[in-house]
């Protein structure tokens, strides 16, 4: 069989080789519902750019102020339509994922208030935003805006916990969908809503937003659609179908994403401006071809963690567990693991193959983090990518793919160099 014969040139026993159809065939039907709601998404979001009418004049760009961009405007009202939210802002000029969000709490908050997080520990960067421990130059702390968070339980979100701990002057309550670098479970959108329902309730004047990050086009619906006022995320990450070269966005209320544009730019000026440069091109064919790049790391996913099972390791979630995120957890107990492992994701990655991914501390980081991803769009994780933060239990998070097939090579190097580790 071809497949056998490239698996074997690969160094895998056969044994290994096993597993791999075995992972196949287990996932099967899994794998053609997620296929199944790639395509009704992609519907989706093809009548989001329909609706707008996306025309070849909205494909060039501007530059300078970009002021009267009908590109930028037009893939504004895109997402909004995509998030059933009154607005959005899906800009270049965020630089990140953590920027979008930055955005979106400083927008919103004020000195005095305060923010309550429902999802136990916000992600990494998100810790120096807040001034979690340490009110750093420039936190929310240091500004006045105090924070708090409730932790999960071993099942998810404490709903029960809820009314007691908002108070009055509990401003916004944030959600975060996906695991981040935390061994737990994302939340399904289902879960968020019970969640935005409970606040509703209890805290009326509470601004709800979702770190959206990693979790969006995996569920036929997102946290905008069950009730949240403000979500936002990385276009480097799912929505910008492996296509965007930089950039993040917003969707919620008018009130809201105004907040938080004064922050992206200046008190008066919002959204108003904001070169596209030409890049408009590639966010609105990167967000077409999101749904199906999405369904495909997916896939990877999937496969991946059945077939990491087969070999014996530990992961979450387990490939039929409810997943509401790209990301794929495999527990590996050491940091020699974590490099053999990322040492054999970068060897699969069309750019810088050669490479030996390194550990360092990135800002806004708390721990090194070792970052596997030969990718064409420079830190790019809807590209095939594998991110371990140092330190213990040594997990590896595995996420993008443009195609089954290109997460199914990547682990099989990962999984080739974890044994040549073993038989050292
Ligand atoms: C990626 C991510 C972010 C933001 O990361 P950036 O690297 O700044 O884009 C925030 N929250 C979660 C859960 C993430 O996965």
């Amino acid at each position: 069989m071809m497949v056998g014969q490239r698996l074997r040139q690969e160094g895998m026993s056969e044994t290994q080789i096993e597993h791999f159809q075995q992972a196949l065939k287990i996932t099967q039907e899994l794998r053609e519902e997620i296929r199944e709601r790639a395509h009704r998404l992609q519907w989706k979001v093809l009548d989001a750019l329909q609706s707008q009418g996306l025309s070849e004049i909205h494909l060039n760009g501007s530059t300078g102020y970009g002021y009267g961009d009908c590109g930028r405007e037009l893939l504004d009202r895109v997402f909004a339509r995509l998030f059933g939210s009154q607005a959005a802002l899906a800009r270049l000029q965020f630089v990140s994922g953590t920027h979008a969000i930055a955005c979106g709490l400083f927008g919103n908050l004020r000195p005095g208030q305060e923010m309550v997080c429902l999802t136990g520990d916000p992600y990494d960067t998100l810790a120096t935003v807040i001034g979690l421990g340490n009110p750093g130059p420039g936190s929310l702390a240091e500004w006045g805006v105090s924070y708090r968070q409730l932790d999960l339980l071993d099942h998810g979100l404490d709903l029960d916990g809820i009314a007691s701990f908002l108070r009055p002057q509990t401003r916004l309550v944030f959600l975060q969908r996906s695991r981040g670098y935390a061994w737990r479970n994302s939340l399904t959108v289902g879960q968020l809503g019970r969640a935005i329902e409970r606040v509703r309730a209890c805290c009326p004047q509470a601004l709800i937003m979702v770190d959206n990050c990693y979790g969006e086009l995996v569920e036929d619906h997102e946290p905008t659609q069950v009730g949240a006022d403000l979500v936002a995320g990385s276009l480097i990450k799912n929505l910008g179908g492996t296509l965007a070269a930089s950039g993040g966005y917003l969707a919620g209320t008018e009130l809201a994403v105004e907040a938080a544009s004064y922050r992206l730019t200046a008190p008066g000026i919002g959204g108003e401006q904001g070169a596209s440069f030409g890049f408009s091109r590639s966010l609105l064919q990167g967000l077409f071809q999101a749904p199906i790049v999405v369904g495909q790391a997916l896939e990877g996913a999937v496969w991946a963690s059945c077939f990491l099972e087969l070999e014996g390791y530990e992961v979450g979630p387990r490939w039929d567990q409810p997943r509401t995120d790209i990301v794929q957890a495999v527990k590996l107990g050491s940091p020699e693991a974590q490099a053999a492992f990322c040492k054999g994701i970068q060897s699969s990655g069309p750019v810088d193959s050669g490479a030996t991914p390194e550990s360092w501390v990135q800002p806004g980081y708390r721990d090194r983090i070792l970052m596997a991803g030969g990718t064409f769009v420079a830190g790019s994780s809807l590209e095939l990518s594998a991110d371990c933060p140092v330190r213990a239990p040594y997990i590896a998070y595995l996420q993008g793919g443009i195609s089954l097939g290109h997460v199914q090579l990547g682990v099989v190097r990962a999984v080739k160099r974890l044994s040549m580790l073993q038989n050292n």
